[in-house]
């Protein structure tokens, strides 16, 4: 088995719709591996950092503002194939194309405040997990 990591947040609207359980339960029932935890507030450096591909971009403002009104839930989570499975699960990015059974299916209902981050790439984890955790327990 290929161990691959990806950073997961769960955003501002999922910490203060009480989801973060419900959304932590599904991603430990598939079997992926909690390595790190925490939570956060964004301030304006790790909004340009994290979100820097989005700088420019006409929905960049109501992103930073949403990322930036509450506390995140950042985790690492490990196993074969995560990142791809997080992605999966997560739905896809607008919430009307988001499948049901996804997070985003099941529980969005807005463009920007869609719940869930996941590294969409094994070089977007590498750079997105250094801006939440600069250690991870082994
Ligand atoms: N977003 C938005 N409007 C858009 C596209 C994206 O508000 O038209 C927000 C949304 O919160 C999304 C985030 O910007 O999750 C990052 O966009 P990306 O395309 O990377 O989507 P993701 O990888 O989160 O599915
Ligand atoms: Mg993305």
């Amino acid at each position: 088995m290929s161990v691959e990591q990806t950073l997961v947040l769960i955003k501002p609207d999922g910490v203060a719709r009480g989801l973060v359980g419900e959304i932590m339960a599904r991603f430990e029932r598939r079997g992926l591996r909690l390595a790190a935890l925490r939570l956060l507030r964004f301030d304006e450096v790790l909004v340009a950092r994290h979100y820097a591909e989005h700088i420019g971009k006409d929905f960049f403002p109501a992103l930073k503002e949403f990322i930036m009104s509450g506390p995140t839930v950042a985790m690492v989570l490990e196993g074969d194939r995560a990142i791809e499975i997080v992605r999966a699960m997560m739905g896809a990015t607008k919430f009307y194309e988001a499948a049901p059974g996804t997070i985003r299916g099941d529980y969005a209902n807005h463009v920007t405040r869609n719940l869930v981050h996941g590294s969409d790439s094994p070089a977007a984890a590498a750079r997105e997990i250094p801006l939440f955790f600069d250690r991870l327990i082994d």
